[in-house]
């Protein structure tokens, strides 16, 4: 069941190409080469070349007689009569009778022509292809024919420019983690001496662009050894059978290069679970079966380590992960604030940077920001000191970076109308005031209403909490879902009408409060049960319920009573606050630009009455 054979698919449609051709070749080019030159007479014109003498050879068959005239020119034939004094009358006509005018192909002849020819002329148009084909990928000739189901894994041999752990910053977990092979690979015999043997495959799950190939490549670099890389969706191919020789063809190569480490990128598209799919997917089952029997085969401590990368670990067929294939499973997560600020340094070093750059405020200031992201900005910085004609970047330069990798260029002709910049200016301050009054702190470092290319129409840079922040209490989700409904609120105190400004926040406020009541067990009724599952960890974090439809019916009621809830408070909030709503958005909207510092200080500037208000939630 494991073991798969030969590609099926592909042989057979080369095998109808190869009838294809031959029926063609038998139905034009064969007649052709047997007919053209005879030219077919009547039986008259036969009998009257006889009488004048011209004929030249003749040669009578059972259902025709072909002749040539004295010359020897041209072949004509007749059809045959019964006619009893026919051979006396050419004899005296001095005919010489011969067998060899047309040399009637033989058996032999004609089946070399008609069928091993043409097969012969496809063999070779196929190897002329493939040696094409191999040429391209740079692999060896041989193997299998017209050379498909090659791997064409990019081998990294190690040279001085490989990256290193020290190129990959933060991520100090996945890193120990992975330098337990780095000495594996050093030095075997240590762990085979006492009996220890690595694990065979090594998972690294988390969201795109937090460096995960660049930790494989590191493993290599660190350790000195090929590097055979290889993504999950290049195996996939159109024919059954093409990925599994794939797999076979890599393991071999990487087998002969051990001790190596061989990296699968994207590894979710091949190693998909495979039940509960209507109609299956053969050619991705058949290559994940390779995949499992490759693993299977090795010998342990054979010096090949796999490395494989996902960000969507829990869509992975559960044999993929059993011990003794990918048994070890490393986090690569979005760095923090400290990683944050190390991964801006680490780029920082390939750039001219002016000497004052704050790395501790950029890497604030782009919360949640991936690896890519970071590097991104960095370059981003310095692309735009090139356009001011500046020698180096500055922190403007970063900071001006972040609202572009994130929220895109400034879209310079998109001008809004006066009314729509005067909505957007209360709907951004809107959020902030909530937030701040919820809070007591500065909720923002900056906001902008500069239309951005990815469509939004303004940015709001949110303030990242000093330390970590792992646990959230019930308060703190509510207080944020009616940050999230501030926008909208403030349209509605100060226009008393709405815009489609809020659709984001709108979706962010409902996936909370639905993960409140399903997921985190904060809701009277349904006390600890999960009524949702996490589908999709790393990319977006979608859920699939899983209740009953009563109790659908009611979730969606209990959610939209939250996210009701906390509406009316962020609109309470900023009536009593309509002084300093007014006072913030009119700023601006005139500087299309605040910091946290300036929010702050209009919102404490004259703070008299509103304090003694005492805005208690
Ligand atoms: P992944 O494989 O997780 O999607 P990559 O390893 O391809 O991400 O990272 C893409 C780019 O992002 C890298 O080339 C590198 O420039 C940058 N990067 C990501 N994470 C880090 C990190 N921890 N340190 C330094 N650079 C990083
Ligand atoms: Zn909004």
């Amino acid at each position: 069941m494991n073991e798969v054979k030969t590609p099926k698919k592909p042989l057979a449609f080369y095998y109808m190409i190869v009838l294809v051709v031959i029926l063609l070749f038998n139905l034009l080019a064969m007649p052709q080469i047997v007919e053209h030159s005879v030219k077919e007479v009547d039986y008259g014109t036969f009998m009257s070349m006889t009488e004048k003498k011209e004929i030249g050879k003749v040669q009578i068959q059972s259902d025709e007689i072909i002749f040539t005239d004295k010359e020897e020119k041209q072949i004509y034939k007749t059809g045959v009569m019964t006619d009893p004094e026919l051979v006396d009358r050419l004899y005296a006509s001095g005919a010489e009778f011969s067998s060899e005018i047309v040399q009637q192909m033989s058996p032999v002849m004609s089946f070399l022509l008609s069928w091993v020819l043409p097969i012969v002329i496809f063999i070779l148009i196929g190897h002329f292809l493939s040696g094409k084909m191999m040429d391209k990928v740079g692999g060896g000739p041989n193997s299998m024919m017209f050379g498909m189901g090659k791997s064409n894994a990019r081998v990294y041999v190690q040279s001085t420019e490989g990256i290193r752990f020290g190129d990959v910053a933060g991520e100090e977990e996945a890193k120990e983690n992975l330098k337990e092979i780095v000495d594996y690979l050093h030095d075997p015999g240590k762990y085979r001496q006492i009996g220890a043997s690595m694990p065979r495959g090594i998972l690294l799950v988390g969201p795109p662009g937090t460096g995960k190939t660049m930790l494989a490549k590191a493993v290599a670099g660190e350790s000195n050894v090929p590097f055979f890389s290889m993504s999950g969706s290049e195996f996939v191919e159109m024919f059954v059978g093409m990925g599994a020789s794939k797999v076979r063809d890599l393991f071999k190569q990487a087998k002969e290069k051990a001790p190596c480490i061989v990296f699968i990128d994207e590894i979710d598209a091949i190693g998909k679970k495979r039940d509960g799919q209507l109609g299956g997917n053969d050619e991705r089952e058949q290559t994940l079966n390779q995949l499992l029997t490759e693993m299977d085969g090795f010998e342990a401590n054979n010096g090949v380590i796999i490395l494989a990368a996902t960000n969507r670990p829990e869509s992975l067929d559960p044999a993929l992960t059993r011990p003794g294939r990918f048994d070890r499973r490393v986090p690569v997560e979005l760095p923090d604030l400290k990683g944050r600020e190390d991964i801006l340094k680490v780029h920082a070093r390939k750039i001219k940077l002016a000497d004052d750059v704050d790395f501790n405020k950029v890497a604030r200031m782009a919360s949640g920001a991936s690896g890519a992201e970071l590097a991104n900005i960095v370059n981003e910085a310095a692309l735009r000191a090139v356009r001011d004609k500046r020698a180096f970047a500055t922190q403007a330069d970063l900071e001006e970076s972040i609202e572009v990798v994130i929220a895109g260029y400034q879209k310079k002709n998109a001008i809004l109308t006066d009314k729509e910049k005067r909505i957007v200016s209360y709907h951004e301050i809107g959020h902030a005031l909530v937030a701040a009054r919820q809070t007591d702190s500065a909720p923002v470092q900056k906001i902008t209403i500069i239309p951005r290319t990815s469509g939004a129409l303004g940015y709001t840079m949110q303030v990242e909490e000093e330390g970590n922040h792992y646990l959230m209490s019930r308060e703190e989700i509510e207080n944020k879902i009616a940050t999230l409904t501030g926008g909208r609120a403030a349209e509605e105190v100060e226009f008393g009408s709405v815009t489609t400004g809020a659709s984001n926040d709108i979706e962010q406020a409902t996936k909370l409060a639905r993960a409140m009541i399903t997921r985190y067990g904060m809701s009277d009724d349904f006390d600890m049960v999960a009524l949702e599952t996490v589908t999709n960890q790393y990319l977006g974090g979608d859920a699939s319920l899983a209740c009953s439809a009563e109790t659908q019916a009611q979730i969606d009621k209990k959610v939209v009573e939250l996210v009701r809830l906390q509406h009316e408070k962020a609109k309470r909030i900023l009536s009593e606050n309509k002084d300093k709503l007014d006072e913030l958005a009119a700023y601006l909207y005139d500087k299309e630009t605040i910091t946290g510092d300036e929010f702050m200080k209009i919102l404490n500037g004259s703070k008299t009455e509103e304090e003694n208000a005492g805005i208690q939630i």
